[in-house]
């Protein structure tokens, strides 16, 4: 009965199928992740980090109160010029969220809910990103 699991056919053939269509959902996933939390770094990169509402300046101390607001609120809509992109403090962005409720109720509660706090989670890396940088 055993003797059927190691049958040479199955060694021989493609015995990873299974791995590799986990790898591949794995991939899927860890890419989605990167392109969510890489908005936030390519945001920092290309926008002065000032808050676009009460012009406060943020430097690496307190970077992690600055958020990246999505004007048309679409966060799988990161155009590399950062045209969809507004740099908020967190105080201006639960404003700005807060003004809209009535209009978009739904990208207010995921924003103001989860959303922004799981960005925060990429900032270390940036950090380390920049600080990598400078010493160059
Ligand atoms: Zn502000
Ligand atoms: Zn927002």
């Amino acid at each position: 009965m055993t003797a059927k699991l190691s049958a040479p056919r199955k060694k021989a053939g493609t015995p990873r199928d299974d791995k590799k269509l986990d790898r591949v959902v794995a991939q899927a996933l860890q890419a989605r992740n990167k392109r969510m939390q890489g908005y936030r770094e390519q945001a920092l990169k290309v926008l002065p980090w000032i808050c676009g509402r009460c012009t406060r300046e943020f430097s690496l101390e307190n970077l992690h109160e600055l958020t990246v607001h999505h004007k048309d609120h679409d966060h799988d809509h990161n155009p590399a010029d950062g045209s969809n992109w507004e740099l908020l403090c967190r105080y201006c962005h639960d404003n700005e969220h807060s003004r809209e409720i009535d209009a978009v109720a739904g990208d207010t509660a995921v924003t103001v809910g989860t959303t922004d706090n799981a960005t925060y989670k990429p900032f270390a890396n940036l950090k380390d990103l920049l600080a990598t940088n400078n010493k160059k």
